[in-house]
């Protein structure tokens, strides 16, 4: 009989996130491959557990894929974890698990934290469809260019980011998505400085740049997705309504800057409808 691999999600900061099923399966195995084994240690000694443990990180897991896929085939039962979290997710394991799927191995998983599906869960943004883009590339160039590709994505976007390039993201997420996207940083969750900080891009870069604490420690990023063509056909309705309303009692200027502040519409485009709408009424309006 083979052995099964099993694919166990580890606390992401509260250790009374392990499950029960994760305890009980880390405690039957033979060996446990870890990303980093003096983290899993200390993870194992708070449980009071004794298992061997093999590293797997990203310069090693091929040639462990095959030591773990020996052991699996002469029966041993595995569990593969990471620092935080679900394996695999931003983390060390593919290689592992496709190498078992291939030599017909049972590959089970035991579910538990995940710091994408736990900030979603809170983000108060659409979540019946959403994309997981997992880290932006670090250069600039390849941020931008990787954010520019997003901008028209109408799924809910969920990243995770280092503190130290927080502000810089939100910079290039406003130009790629503009200011008035929705957007939640969601800040050392299951911790003590869990922090959720809700608003448009505008909102949550003025919020980093003057409270430090914004990017100390773990975060994931997540932004509302592009509007639809029925949403902005819905959004242009209500401009047009507005200014419709609005004009015949304010100068053009001061009605086009309430509308861009309200609706996060583009000024360009509001301004030129003013005019239209103007034009339309003749000189009925000051
Ligand atoms: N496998 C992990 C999971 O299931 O979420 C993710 C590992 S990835 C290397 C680490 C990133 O996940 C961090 O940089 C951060 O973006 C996010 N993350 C992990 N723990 C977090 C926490 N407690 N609060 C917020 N974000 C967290």
């Amino acid at each position: 009989m083979s052995g099964t691999l099993y694919i166990v999600a580890t606390p992401i900061g509260n250790l009374g996130d392990v499950t029960e099923r994760a305890r009980r399966t880390l405690a039957s195995v033979t060996a446990i491959a870890a990303e980093d084994t003096r983290h899993t240690g200390q993870l194992l000694a708070h449980f009071g557990l004794h298992v061997p443990l093999l590293s797997v990180h990203e310069h090693n897991e091929e040639s462990r894929a095959t030591e773990i896929v020996a052991r699996l085939e002469r029966g041993d039962d595995v569990a593969l974890v990471s620092d935080a979290g679900t394996p695999l997710v931003s983390d060390p394991g593919f290689r592992v698990v496709t190498a078992a799927i291939a030599a017909g191995m049972r590959v089970v998983p035991i579910p538990g934290a995940c710091a994408l599906i736990a900030a979603l869960s809170v983000a108060g943004l659409p979540t019946d469809r959403f994309v997981f883009e997992g880290f932006l590339p670090h250069k600039s160039a390849a941020r931008r260019a990787r954010l520019a590709a997003l901008s028209s994505e109408p799924r809910t976007l969920v990243f995770y980011e280092s503190p130290h390039r927080l502000k810089q993201m939100l910079e290039d997420s406003m130009t790629a998505f503009g200011p008035a996207r929705p957007a939640v940083i969601a800040r050392e969750l299951t911790k003590l400085h869990e922090t959720i900080y809700r608003g448009s891009l505008a909102d949550l870069r003025g919020v980093a740049q003057s409270d430090p604490d914004v990017s100390r420690g773990e975060l994931v990023v997540v932004v509302g997705g592009a509007a639809t063509a029925v949403d902005s056909a819905q959004e242009g309705q209500r401009v047009t309504a507005a200014l419709r309303r609005l004009l015949p009692h304010a100068p053009v200027a001061v009605v086009v800057d309430a509308i861009v502040d309200l609706f996060g519409a583009r000024r360009n485009d509001v301004y030129e409808q003013a005019l239209t709408i103007k034009r339309e009424a003749g000189d009925g309006f000051s």
